[in-house]
């Protein structure tokens, strides 16, 4: 048996990076930059005004009321373009460009236009209402670098630099198959004995929440023979394999024993954990395969921590990891002696600033409806046990 961390080092050093394509922006979500993005403007691109008014020199409104002279119009996308002298204004649109000469700008409310006569009525202070060319970022400055993930609050920052195609890592090809003799459709009425291929799904969806572009193959009975077949057709067309089921000791549970038939090379088939001990990862020819156990909940868990970094080491991501925190637990987690206990749990916050874990119901590896509303996993390190009230690492899901 291997620790978490040894089978996350092993992962790590079998992902090969996958080159880069060039996508539209819109599809661009989660994936994996390719390129820093370089502002090719100063933001803003001019000083710009942040509220309809008037563009005035403010030494001219210290002593107000003061009636000043409205000489011109300065509207977004139409500025004005010569220069203001002192008793004048020039009325401004929000998102204007403010006129040179002018250093401040008093907001309408704050104003009585009638004719070419302007009164202003407070004074109002130099940089007032005005964002300066440049305060949010320099020309040739990066936004964001190569190897971050793309998220949503991003895109208008890269679309106002004109990247209305990125680079991106290509996504890496992974064949998702359910194995097990009891296993069905999602879409069928299980018989006796039966029960319904959750994980495939469940599996795809995860995939391609980081970046990966997942197929599910039709589920494999307990049957070798059927099981090697699928299995190197797979890895003709795919970058990683993920397969779940089979892992186990029991008589039907095939699936080391079709990869070494196929000759591939394995890498760990245990690891110091629960849920997901029976963890198989190996390579078949240039392929990756992972063996998930079958339990939902193990196969999620096993999923988070060592296919995801694979997703994400394979798309040159700086930073693979699940993200780790610490939470007070509020309720006593039991750790195990021989193994690291990632228990699910559902966070929350006190009016007092403080981060909740409480684990999820949880009667085992295989109560997905207990995890359906886990948002971490506590992490309880082998030989250890966490007391009410204390605080525990945790890792996002
Ligand atoms: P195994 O890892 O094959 O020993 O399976 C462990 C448990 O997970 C068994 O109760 C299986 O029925 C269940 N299981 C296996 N594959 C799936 C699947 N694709 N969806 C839901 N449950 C599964
Ligand atoms: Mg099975």
């Amino acid at each position: 048996m291997i620790s978490v961390t040894k089978a996350i080092n092993i992962i790590g050093q079998q992902v090969k990076p996958l080159p880069s394509e060039a996508i539209p922006l819109g599809d661009s979500i989660r994936r994996i930059l390719a390129e820093d993005i370089v502002a090719d403007t100063d933001l803003p691109p001019f000083d710009r005004s942040q509220m309809d008014g008037y563009a005035v020199v403010a030494a001219d409104t210290v002593d107000c009321p003061v009636d000043l002279n409205i000489v011109g119009e300065s509207a977004a996308g139409r500025g004005w373009r010569k220069k203001m002298r002192r008793g004048e204004a020039i009325r401004i649109m929000t998102g204007a460009p403010v006129p040179k000469g002018a250093d401040a700008v008093q907001k309408i409310e704050l104003t009585r236009e009638s004719g070419e006569a302007l009164r202003i009525l407070e004074p109002t202070e130099p940089g007032r209402f005005i964002v300066k060319r440049g305060s949010e970022i320099k020309k040739g400055k990066a936004v964001v670098n190569a190897g971050e993930q793309i998220s949503e609050n991003m895109v208008a920052a890269l679309a106002a630099f004109g990247y209305f195609t990125v680079k991106v890592a290509r996504s890496p090809k992974i064949a998702i198959i359910g194995t097990g003799s009891e296993i069905v459709e999602i879409d069928k009425k299980p018989s006796r004995d039966q029960i319904r291929n959750s994980n495939s799904i469940m599996l795809d969806v995860l995939c391609r929440k980081w970046g990966a572009a997942p197929v599910i193959l039709p589920n494999v009975r307990d049957e070798i023979s059927d099981l090697k077949s699928r299995i190197a057709i797979a890895a003709r067309s795919s970058d990683m394999i993920v397969l779940t089921g089979g892992v186990s000791v029991g008589k039907y549970d095939h699936t080391k024993t079709a990869l070494s038939e196929l000759g591939a090379e394995i890498f760990f088939e245990k690891v110091r954990l629960k849920p997901g001990k029976p963890a198989v990862f190996a390579r078949l020819a240039d392929t990756l395969v992972f063996g998930l156990p079958g339990n939902p909940v193990s196969a999620a868990v096993t999923f988070h921590l060592f296919v995801r970094q694979a997703i994400l080491l394979a798309q040159r991501a700086v930073k693979p990891d699940m993200p780790q925190g610490f939470a007070v637990a509020s309720v006593p987690v039991k750790g195990t002696k021989e193994r690291d206990v990632y228990l699910p749990a559902k966070l929350s916050t006190t009016a007092d600033g403080r981060l909740i874990a409480e684990p999820r119901r949880f009667s085992g590896s295989s109560d997905f409806v207990g995890f359906a509303r886990a948002d971490a996993l506590i992490v309880v390190p082998r030989g250890t046990n966490i007391a009410a009230g204390e605080a525990a690492k945790i890792v996002y899901l």
